[in-house]
């Protein structure tokens, strides 16, 4: 585990608005909350400064783990992850009623990776999206 300071933490907390930069859940709409990332990991040189950091919800982390990407079958290249804080979302991903498709080889990667589609997650997003809580702030 990585010491981060509490300043850092409400900093990557409040630029996120306080949702996952990945998945866009809101942490108030995910059970366990969200927390920060480092979107390169620690065991591949990344550093805790706030430029690698994202705010993820625990669905989103445990399956990225220490990964910094995969292989884009298309290709078979290897490919990196959607990195919230050089990409824009809707460049990568687009929302299909409560499914988050991929536009780009990136996109792929990472909406199979992070499992952003399994039927738990899709149930919990229709749900949110009835109340009017999903996604949490607009897609950039
Ligand atoms: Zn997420």
């Amino acid at each position: 585990m990585t010491y981060i300071s509490a300043k850092i933490r409400r900093l990557v907390a409040e630029r996120a608005g306080r949702r996952c930069e990945y998945c866009l859940i809101h942490e108030d709409d995910t059970f366990l909350g969200c927390e920060v990332d480092h979107i390169i990991s620690k065991k591949h040189g990344g550093s805790n400064e706030p430029e690698n950091l994202a705010y993820a919800c625990l669905f989103c982390n445990r399956h990225k783990g220490t990964d910094i990407g995969s292989i884009y079958p298309n290709t078979g290249k290897l490919t990196r992850f959607y990195n919230p804080r050089k990409d824009r979302w809707g460049k990568h991903f687009q929302l299909n009623d409560v499914i988050i498709e991929p536009l780009t080889g990136i996109g792929e990667v990472t909406v199979r990776l992070f499992v952003f589609n399994n039927s738990e997650r899709l149930l919990e997003r229709e749900a949110l999206v009835s109340i009017g809580a999903y996604p949490a702030t607009k897609p950039q």
